[in-house]
């Protein structure tokens, strides 16, 4: 049985929950996403395989394609590749979500000698949710340049979502050995593993049983597609029902090569039940963000 878009606000009622809160969502000015996506059309050399993304409309399709699948609360999440861009989207994504109601206002920082004083002001205006791409920006999370960041980020208790894992293609600083180190030193840092830190599973998931705040988001995991490239391992899924608190719906709209309603029928498929996916896909995120 599959779901498709069109029954997943039934989906959501059924649950008895007000909606989808997505803490993984992409919006990025337009010149960045079509470069993005013709990144994707080729199956880049960080991708490693045929990507073909589902939803390539304009941001006003978009929103309502959310809107449509009763998304209530998403982020936008762009994130920078090289120095000296990360204020340009973050400019950017501040004035999407104040136009777009459901939207959290997003933004991201780099390791550049700017980014302590550029995330501090962040934070002040009301940032609600960060993102750094490792895998994509190709750079360490120690960086001594990062070091007062991840201290602000861990006193304002702004979540940071972190793209660490080693999928699709790992480059040199991807894996979980650097984000524990940054943890170790801000212990209290609110970080939010992407793609449950595929596919280094295990480890993410032992930093979420270890520290406080280090949250998982579901983004891609356990889909078909994911699952064909690295597999969730079945004997994680007793601890993965003991952080249900933890885990965050996450889905990497627009760029997924499949309909949204899949990843949560693959939510749905792990068979940890419906008050586990009541949390994970509101309750947790309304708890931590609001
Ligand atoms: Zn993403």
């Amino acid at each position: 049985m599959s779901l498709d878009d069109a029954d997943v606000p039934g989906w959501t009622a059924a649950l008895g929950i007000p909606g989808l809160y997505d803490v993984h969502v992409h919006f990025m000015p337009p010149a960045v996403m079509d470069r993005v996506w013709e990144h994707f059309d080729v199956g880049g050399p960080l991708l490693g395989r045929e990507w073909p993304i589902t939803y390539r409309g304009s941001d006003d399709e978009r929103v309502q394609q959310l809107r449509d699948l009763g998304v209530r609360r998403f982020s936008a999440l762009p994130y920078a590749h090289k120095p000296g861009i990360a204020e340009f989207l973050n400019d950017w994504a501040a004035r999407l979500a104040g136009d777009v109601p459901e939207c959290l206002r997003s933004a991201t920082f780099y390791p550049e000698p700017e980014a302590a004083s550029y995330v501090a002001a962040r934070i002040e205006q009301g940032v609600e949710i960060f993102k750094v791409h490792v895998q994509v920006g190709d750079f360490d999370v120690r960086d001594p340049q990062l070091d007062k960041v991840w201290g602000q980020l861990a006193d304002a208790g702004t979540p940071c979502v972190i793209h660490a894992g080693s999928g699709p293609v790992p480059n040199s600083h991807t894996g979980p050995g650097p984000v524990l180190e940054v943890l170790r030193r801000h212990p209290r840092l609110t970080a939010v593993i992407a793609h449950m830190g595929a596919p280094e599973y295990t480890e993410f998931l032992e930093l979420a049983e270890s520290f406080d705040r280090v949250h998982l988001d579901t983004t891609m995991a356990f889909t078909d597609f994911f699952e064909q490239m690295a597999p969730f391992p079945r004997e994680l899924l007793p601890r993965l029902a003991e952080l249900a608190d933890k885990v965050l719906l996450g889905s990497d709209f627009p760029n997924i090569p499949y309909r949204y309603a899949h990843q949560l029928e693959s939510l749905e498929r792990l068979g940890l039940g419906e008050q586990w996916l009541r949390k994970v896909c509101w309750d947790n995120a309304n708890a931590l963000i609001g």
